[in-house]
């Protein structure tokens, strides 16, 4: 089957810097480096490295040819990417000696999808395929509503968190990744805890613990310890997950069967530097015999 993405793909421009800039001052770099970034991207390029087939629907702008090419040799469909005017989505990233960073994000071309595009692109879906989405583009919830016409298994991964976009896309969602902040966050606002939010599958991402997995329907939650590794980098992690989630949901495994891969990919994942051109893939998860 198919996993159709609608996510952002952004350039992250790295730049190191003796210590992070302060307000007014000029500060040279002493590298530069640029990656393929994005929650989007980084998902749809572990459910591919998980083997999944895998459908791209989102948007760059000007000069991001790169991004979708990178993304297409990564195994992704990019087909339903599209190129709209004005710049592409890039996060400015400045990293001191100490590790410390600070984040400029700007959305640009994914913020500028069309919400008829995004119907056509699911139009070819059937209701044996997945509809994966975050918070980083523009029509979420007419995206979800197409999706749920055509009968589609709908995850929703609620990050960057924002209450009013869950809260918007929960009644056509079957399943909610989040982690433990966003979990807090969204019992905050809702005054719901994720046993009793009306989603039917809720997983809890905790970090080095592992994950929760709420069945809500049957009132049972299943708790997956995290594999004991070193880490390095944790950033990416829980892109890593989700897109390892949805792609083995998608290929038919169990849910429990699904999670115990995506904890797998995850180790990995943290022991890496770096975001989507780390992502480990099947064989490198067999390779650490966990
Ligand atoms: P996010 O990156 O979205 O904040 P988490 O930090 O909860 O997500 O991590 C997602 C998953 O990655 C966890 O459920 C776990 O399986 C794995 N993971 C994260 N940190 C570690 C760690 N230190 N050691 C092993 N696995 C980890």
């Amino acid at each position: 089957m198919t996993v159709f993405n609608l996510g952002s793909i952004n350039a992250d421009l790295v730049y190191r810097v003796p210590h992070l800039p302060e307000p007014g001052e000029t500060l040279a770099s002493t590298s530069f480096t640029r990656f393929l970034g994005g929650k989007g991207s980084n998902m749809s390029v572990a459910a591919a490295r998980a083997a999944a087939r895998v459908v791209h629907i989102g948007a760059v702008g000007h000069g991001g040819d790169w991004m979708v090419d990178r993304l297409t040799e990564y195994g992704v469909d990019t087909r339903e990417i599209v190129t709209v005017s004005g710049e592409s989505g890039h996060a400015v990233i400045a990293v001191d000696d100490h590790g410390e960073n600070s984040i400029l994000l700007f959305h640009g071309a994914n913020t500028c999808l069309d919400p008829e595009e995004i119907s056509g692109a699911l139009a070819q879906a059937t209701a044996e395929d997945s509809f994966l989405f975050q918070n980083e583009t523009n029509a979420q919830r007419e995206a979800a509503e197409a999706a749920s016409l055509r009968g589609m298994r709908i995850i929703y991964a609620a990050a960057p968190f924002d209450a009013d976009a869950v809260q918007d896309v929960m009644p056509l969602i079957d399943m909610l990744v989040l982690n433990e902040v966003e979990a807090a966050q969204l019992e905050e606002a809702t005054g719901l805890s994720p046993e009793n939010l009306p989603v039917k599958d809720i997983v809890v991402t905790l970090g080095s613990k592992g994950c929760r997995w709420y069945e809500t329907d049957k009132g049972e939650q299943i708790d997956v310890p995290a594999i004991q590794v070193d880490p390095v980098d944790t950033t990416g992690a829980g892109d890593t997950f989700t897109g390892y989630l949805v792609a083995g949901l998608d290929r038919g495994f169990s849910m429990r069967q699904s999670l115990d891969l995506a904890t797998k990919a995850a180790a990995i994942m943290v022991t890496r530097q770096g975001t989507a051109d780390v992502i480990p893939d099947l064989k490198d998860i067999e390779d650490a015999r966990f």
